[in-house]
Formats: structure tokens, sequence, C-alpha cells
């Protein structure tokens, strides 16, 4: 391709992610803070070069909104494949009398890094700026890099979404479309489904496969005739499209049977909603219809089959809600159904992969609102895969749930997490850690003896500042033996935190029945407190609750200021997320601690 051809793909991709001239985001603003925050320079920038100039989608502290291209430092960078850096303008042949230079802002260092769309080509960079010249051989740009790879995800979630909706656009005026209730019919289905399937692998989120039918609706259609069951599947269509949120898909695959697939459910209650929209009555040609449907649900990627598989899981557990009595939902048994052989394949690996030490714990940073430092981490497991890929713990946590790996898995993290504070103390650093425990290894009859061996050698100074997490459900297996070791790990010294509170059904109840020192506020709470006003209500009662009970309480899951400040206001103790810091190796994350610690 020549020069001026590969400008002009370039310009068109730039132009293809409908960024330009567009107003700041949060999700682009919170990492050019993040990079500002860590480097500690003047400004940071989010630039898009397009043919004359260079435009800025974010920038952290600078008046100006573009830049004439031929001044622009960034030109230089998304000609490198790395990061491009000036330790000294005012002393570099190119750039000592660039006006950027000479005149505000004064650059004097500048480091960036090229940006790609997600078909390859340079549409911008992520830099830093600051009026005082640099070093930077002593400086480590992974931060940069990691804000930089989060920033290109972000565009290519953008892309697919966008493939998407042309791809919605355009099949639903052809044959795809259900001609009697306007949905998706089954071959559409299919499509959407893939495209779904992809975008949630791309994103590491997940999908809630719903497998719905109508009870009793033969004797509707036998008693009141065809038209009015006609009409019925309609009214039924009409309600399932507004009971779910817009990019949620909806499909009608035959007869009375529908399907829904909903992205990245935090909650239950959504599933109880869709069913209590088809109880409200139906008034259709003067007869009132009164109708409830059975569906069956499995959860993509803890059920990691490919679409039609995931279908017919959802359809059998339908069968299963039917069976249960109606008018009810159903998960699919995913225990019993993994087989032997695949879980034992998975097993292997992670078995491999926790003889090899490819198991590393990052720390997320928490923030102690009253005195304004960070008091501690959460400890997340990440797998270093062979493949070179960073795995999450949701990719293989769920496939060694109740298995002797697991409490293996959970007995390294305590010994890892008990090395870290080992490390604080030499290091004087005043830092707490939390570690997630899994129900199985907490409700094992070797835990606290594990525990106990595992702290013997230290003080009780020592144990207070180790946090273990267990998650509400635990007490779904056993509640008794839940909350008896609960205060067993007390009298050893360690604490504990309720994990995902709110999201059980007895929440309210155990805050009472477990003496935890800890309650941790359920993420999917706090990501919706902004838009969802029922949210927010949840997070203050929470806090009001945790306050009177007399325990700490922690948020997770504060992606922005707006955020941060409600909740410092209702009285939150500690606050953790990304509008702070991802979860970062061990290093990256005391170099963080240490930044932020700073006036
Ligand atoms: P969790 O305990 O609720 O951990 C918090 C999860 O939320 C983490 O995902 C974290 O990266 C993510 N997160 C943090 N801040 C934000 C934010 O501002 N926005 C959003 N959207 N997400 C945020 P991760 O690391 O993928 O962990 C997922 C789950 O895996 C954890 O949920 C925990 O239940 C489990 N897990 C992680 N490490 C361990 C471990 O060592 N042992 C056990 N048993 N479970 C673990
Ligand atoms: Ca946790
Ligand atoms: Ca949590």
């Amino acid at each position: 391709m020549t020069l001026k051809r590969h400008e002009q793909r370039r310009l068109h991709a730039l132009h293809e992610t409908g960024l330009l001239d567009t107003p700041p985001e949060e999700r682009f603003d919170r990492l050019t803070r993040i990079a500002k925050q860590h480097y500690q320079v003047d400004t940071t920038l989010f630039t898009l070069i397009d043919a004359k100039r260079q435009w800025f989608k974010s920038k952290q502290n600078l008046g100006m909104d573009t830049t004439p291209r031929r001044h622009a430092f960034c030109t230089h960078t998304i000609q490198q494949n790395s990061i491009y850096i000036v330790e000294d303008a005012a002393n570099d042949p190119l750039f000592y009398k660039n006006p950027l230079v000479t005149s505000a802002p004064f650059i004097r260092f500048y480091a960036g890094i090229p940006l790609r769309d997600p078909t390859g080509f340079k549409i911008g960079t992520l830099c830093l700026i600051d009026s005082a010249p640099r070093d930077a051989s002593h400086m480590d740009f992974s931060i940069l890099r990691s804000l930089a790879a989060i920033l290109e995800e972000e565009l290519e979630r953008e892309h697919l979404n966008a493939a998407n909706q042309e791809k919605k656009r355009l099949l639903s005026e052809a044959i795809n479309i259900d001609s009697l209730t306007k949905l998706p019919n089954r071959h559409l289905l299919n499509e959407l489904f893939q495209d779904e399937l992809n975008a949630a692998r791309d994103r590491r989120g997940s999908l809630s496969v719903c497998f719905l039918d109508l009870d009793g609706f033969k004797a509707i259609n036998d008693l009141k005739g065809h038209a009015i069951g006609d009409e019925v599947l309609r009214c039924v269509a009409d309600r399932l499209r507004s009971a779910v949120r817009h990019h949620d898909v909806t499909a009608r695959l035959s007869g009375d049977e529908f399907v829904i697939i909903l992205r990245d459910v935090e909650h239950a209650r959504i599933y109880r909603h869709i069913l209590d929209q088809l109880r409200h009555p139906m008034h259709l040609q003067g007869h009132v219809i009164e109708l409830s449907a059975s569906m069956g649900i499995t959860r993509f990627p803890s059920d990691d089959s490919d679409s039609d598989l995931l279908l017919r899981h959802a359809d059998q557990a339908m069968y299963t809600a039917k069976e249960t009595g109606k008018n009810c939902y159903h998960f699919f048994d995913l225990e019993s159904h993994h087989s032997q052989q695949e879980r034992f394949a998975i097993g292997e690996q992670v078995q491999h992969a926790l003889d090899n030490d490819q198991l590393e714990l990052f720390y997320q940073p928490q923030l102690h609102y009253k005195t304004g430092i960070v008091s501690g981490f959460e400890c997340l497991i990440r797998w270093h895969h062979p493949s070179g890929k960073l795995v999450y713990p949701g990719r293989f946590l769920p496939y060694i749930e109740h298995t002797k790996l697991d409490i293996e898995l959970g007995k390294q993290v305590i010994n890892q997490a008990v090395s870290t504070l080992e490390t604080f103390q030499v290091r004087d650093l005043p830092y707490t850690i939390s570690i997630n425990l899994s129900p199985s290894h907490f409700l094992n009859d070797e835990f606290l003896d594990h525990l106990n061996n595992t702290l013997s050698r230290y003080d009780m100074a020592f144990r207070k500042r180790l946090t273990l997490e267990i998650l509400e459900s635990t007490a779904l297996d056993d509640a008794g033996l839940a909350a008896s070791n609960i205060k067993a790990c007390q009298a050893l010294g360690v604490q504990l935190s309720l994990d995902d509170f709110g999201t059980g059904y007895a929440s309210l109840s155990y805050l009472r029945k477990f003496s935890t020192n800890e309650i941790k506020i359920d993420r999917s709470f706090i990501l919706g407190m902004l838009d969802d006003p029922e949210d927010e209500m949840i997070v203050e009662a929470i806090v009001a609750l945790s306050k009177s009970f007399n325990r700490r309480v922690i948020a997770e899951g504060i992606e922005d200021r707006a955020t941060e400040e409600k909740l410092i206001a209702m009285g939150c103790d500690i606050g953790q997320g990304f509008f702070y810091s991802p979860a970062l190796p061990l290093d990256e994350a005391l170099d963080w601690a240490d930044c932020y610690a700073r006036p």
C-alpha cells in the first residue's frame, strides 16, 4: 500500500470509530485520570490524529481541544510501534521551536503510546505531558501500556456493538422476523446469539440464556380460538420486550416458546420480573386472559457450551421448572452436567498451573475515606496461561468448585497473602490484606487447622491485618457451621468480611447471624446507583444498617467520582474500584499506593 493510500485508510478507520468531536466520556476519562495520578504529570491525553489536526477525546488538565497536526508530538508516536519518548523537548532538535514548547502548554517531557483501532490502524495515542523535563530511563511504563490496552479493548467493544447494530437492522427487514409477534425468529436468534457470545467473550462478561414456555397455552387456543391465541402471543411478545433492556435479545422460537438472552445479569430478580410481567391479566377482544410461564436458564460462561447446546440446556431446565409447579424459573444444573471428563481436563490444567507457579495474586487498592490513604488491598487471583493470556478467575474457579483442588488453591492463597503481609511488616508498610475464600474451602474440616498452623508464628497485631472475605452464599451450604467458623476465625485474630452483600435472599438475617467485622456491598448496586434510585436506596440502607450493627462497610466497583462522593456522604468507610485502580501485581500496587498517599 502506498503511504497516501495507507493514510486514507487510517483516516477512514478513525472516522469509523465515531469518536471525533463527541463529548467527553467517563470510560475514557477514568483512564487518563489514572495515568495522571500514577505518573504525576501535568497533563494526560487520549488523542485522535485526524487529517489536519489532533483532537482530544479525553484530557486531564489542558485548556485546548485540538492542535494542528503538524505541531502534535503524537504525530510522531503513531509512526512508532511502541512508546515514543521526548525527555526534554526544549533540547530536542525536532521540537525546540515547536509552539507547544515555546508557548503554553510549554511541553518539556512527552511520552505517548500509539492506539490501534480494532482493524489495526494507529488512530491516536495515550500520552503523558509535563512542563518539566524527565529522565525516562527510571520510569516504568507498564501502567501506561495496560491503560492503553484497556482503551483499545473499549474501542473494540464499540466496534462490535456498531457491527451488531447494523446486522440487527439489516436482518430485521427480511425473512428473519416472526410475522406474528415481530420478534426475531429462530434463524435470526441463531445469528444474534452467536454475536452475543462473541461479544461476551471479548468483554469477559456473562449471558443468561432463558427459555420460556407458556403454561396452559394450548387450552387457551382450544377454548377461545386461534385468533385470541395469536393476540395472546403478540401481547406476551410485547411484555417480554419491555421487561428486558434494549440490548437484550428476545426471540420467538416456535408456538408458545420464547428465548431471551440477557447480558451480564447480576441479580436474579430480573428472572422473576420477566415472569411477573406475564402474570398481569390480558384484556383481549372482551376476554380476560390470565397466564403464566415456566422458564429454564443457563449461564454462559459457567456453562461454556456452544449456542445450540446452551439452548438445549435452557430447554432442559425449563422442563424442570414445569415439573416443579410452573410459573417459576429453574437453572440448568451444570454441576451434574459437566461431564466428569471436562471437569477433569480443566482441573488438570489448574493443577498444572498451581504446580508451576502460573497463578499469581494481584492486589486491588482499598481507600480509607476518613484518612484519605490506602488502607489495604484485596487479593484477586490471576492465571498466567501458557498461551500468554492473563486468565481471570471467572474462567477457571467455577470448574474446580467443590473439588480438592479448590481447597489446595485456597490454601496457597492464604499462604501467599500471609507471606505478603510479612513483607509489609518487614518493610514497615501499614496495609491490610483481604482474600477471597470459596464456600467449600471455608466449610472444609481442615480449614481451621490450616489457618491456625499458618498463623501460629504471628502475633495478634499481625493477624488483625488479614481479612477473609466469605460469600453470603456460604451460608446456604451450612449456616450453622458458617457461623461457628466465623467465630473461630475471629478468635484466631483475623477479620471477616461478608462479600457480595445484598445479593442473597436472606442478607438481613445473615447480617445479624454472622458477626463479621466488615460488610462488603456487592458491586452490582454500586455500579447501578447513579442511574437506579432503587440501587442507591439499597446502598444507603446497607451503609446505615452496617453502622447500626457496628460493622465496617466497604463498597467495591466504584468507577467514577460521582459514585465516590455519594458513598462518602452516606458514611461508607472504604472504597475500591477501577476509579482508583484495577488489581495490579504486588510491586505495581505498592508503587500505586505510594504515589496515592503523597499529597
Ligand atoms: P469479588 O470478590 O467480588 O471481586 C471483585 C471483582 O470485581 C474482581 O473481578 C475485580 O477485578 C472486579 N472489580 C473491581 N473493581 C471494579 C470496578 O470498579 N468495576 C467493575 N466492573 N469491576 C470491578 P475478578 O478479579 O475477575 O474476580 C472475580 C471473582 O473471582 C471475585 O469476585 C471472587 O469471587 C473470585 N476470586 C478472585 N480471586 C479469588 C481467590 O483467590 N479465591 C477465591 N476463592 N475466589 C477468588
Ligand atoms: Ca471479594
Ligand atoms: Ca464482591
